[in-house]
């Protein structure tokens, strides 16, 4: 239907205006408060007047919108109103999949958080004396317990903090040792990480100067024993978090690079990135490096993330000589780059499950100890579950979950999929109505036309709301 322009304008003149539909509301605003309220009238009333002037309305539909204006005006309420941050279901297998929040945090951190958050804390008070304390006291000692666990005596000399993330971390560590002079990096390891963190732009910003050396496959010792110079103030290392390099490469061990530190009076520096506290081989990863081996190697100082292989909350993690960590702690870029309670209470609260050696209070790990039996057991059920689905079609195959967060970009885990085949949607169509449930939307892999989904990283109490979404959509 198209309505002509004259009849256009008697169209308008049949809806009401803002204070109209706010007085026949009062109810609402009331409940609501006025700002809210008129905003989503106005919005509503622009978009019929839009559809008005599309000519796509003619008098007897004007008139039945005008009827539903309360209603409308009610779901743009509760549309702008609802946060813009929500939970989701992850089911892609990528365990700690930063677009999606990274490590999740368990019962016994929450609780945590929730104590200290709700209220007051000693979080820089020292009780026993009834003076200033420092933030940072809290979580040095847990790391040193820690540590002493995993290194003996050699954990005597260490300490450690916490800022932002690990991006921050790397910052302020070679601001703090390279201000004004060189570090000396493989070009192998001149790596970006996602969401635009590249080690030259950060030296840049940290006000340390590049000195690459080796090539991109190949970097020996002696490469970087050449460049050291007057103006060198540190050797930087690197993890190849998201990349691996097979072939003709070479790589001195850390242990040679920290001899020839030692050798020249320069600390070494590690950005480890995700940097494990517990052993790998547990979950039968090999070559990924942890954090006690790099300290037990040597290395002055390693930074890593907190919401990465360590599975707490974000935050960037300083360890090290306690001379130069009380250096990183005199900058004044630690005091901009410092993590508020809530961090400190979740970071407090998963090295205590470390060190009582329970991984299960860290979903992350928990995730991670998954067998690939159980998780067949329970593609099993879901697919039992949709048995007389009519459209889709359930499968279950072999397939891999991913680490993710920059952990060993090769390492993966055995698991069970569950592939889905429908007869109307096309496999984009079908993750799409998939990632439109509600509440809570479901976040799928879409692998060589079909929906995968993984429920390694699907809470075991979100298998039916899997169930319950497929079902809709096969029912559609
Ligand atoms: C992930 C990563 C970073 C950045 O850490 P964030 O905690 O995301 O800031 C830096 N370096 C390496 C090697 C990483 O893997």
């Amino acid at each position: 239907m198209n309505v002509p322009t004259s009849g256009k304008s008697d169209l308008y003149r049949l809806l009401p205006s803002l204070d109209e539909v706010l007085q026949e509301m009062a109810e609402v605003v009331r409940a609501e408060g006025h700002a809210a309220v008129a905003d989503a009238v106005r919005s509503v009333l622009a978009r019929l007047r839009t559809e008005i002037s599309s000519g796509r309305l003619d008098s007897k539909a004007v008139e039945v919108a005008v009827q539903g204006i309360p209603q409308a005006v009610e779901r743009e309420l509760r549309q702008s109103l609802q946060p813009s941050l929500r939970s989701v279901i992850n089911a892609t297998g990528v365990i700690l999949h930063t677009n999606l929040g990274r490590a999740p945090l368990g019962g016994a951190v929450l609780q945590r958080i929730r104590e200290i958050a709700a209220g007051y804390s000693n979080l820089e008070f020292d009780i026993e004396h009834g003076e200033r304390g420092k933030r940072d006291s809290h979580i040095d000692k847990l790391f040193a317990k820690l540590f002493a666990q995993q290194l003996g005596e050699a954990a005597n000399g260490l300490s450690t903090v916490v800022v932002n993330n690990n991006a921050a971390a790397v910052l302020l560590a070679l601001n703090t040792l390279g201000e004004g002079g060189e570090a000396v990096v493989s070009r192998g390891e001149l790596v970006e990480i996602g969401g635009s963190f590249r080690i030259p732009d950060i030296m840049a910003k940290a006000g340390a100067a590049l000195r690459e050396v080796g090539t991109t496959n190949r970097t020996r010792v002696s490469d970087y024993e050449r460049a050291i110079g007057e103006k060198t103030r540190l050797l930087l290392r690197v993890h190849r978090s998201n990349f691996a390099m097979v072939g003709f490469t070479e790589q001195p061990a850390l242990t040679e690079l920290v001899a020839l530190g030692r050798k020249h009076k320069l600390p070494v520096l590690e950005d480890l990135g995700s940097g494990a506290l517990f052993d790998l081989r547990s979950i039968g990863v090999s070559g990924e490096p942890g954090v006690t081996d790099s300290l037990r190697a040597g290395v002055d100082i390693v930074t890593y993330s907190g919401d990465k292989l360590l599975g707490g909350p974000q935050a960037g993690i300083l360890s090290g000589k306690k001379e130069l960590i009380a250096r990183i702690r005199q900058n004044p870029l630690f005091r901009v780059l410092r993590v508020d309670k809530l961090t400190y209470a979740g970071l407090e609260a998963t090295l205590l499950a470390y060190i009582r050696n329970d991984s299960s209070a860290v979903p992350a790990l928990r995730m991670m100890h998954l067998p690939a039996d159980a998780l067949r057991q329970r593609a099993a059920e879901v697919q039992k579950s949709l048995a007389s689905a009519s459209s889709l079609k359930i499968e279950i195959v072999v397939g891999e979950s991913v680490i993710g967060g920059g952990a060993a970009p090769q390492a993966t885990l055995p698991t069970w999929l569950l592939a889905l085949d429908s007869q109307r949607l096309s496999a984009e169509a079908l993750a799409g109505c998939l990632r439109a449930t509600e509440p809570t939307p479901i976040i799928a892999r879409v692998e060589e036309g079909r929906v995968l989904l993984d429920l390694r990283t699907v809470f075991p109490e979100q298998d039916s709301l899997i169930v319950q979404a497929l079902s809709a959509i096969d029912s559609l």
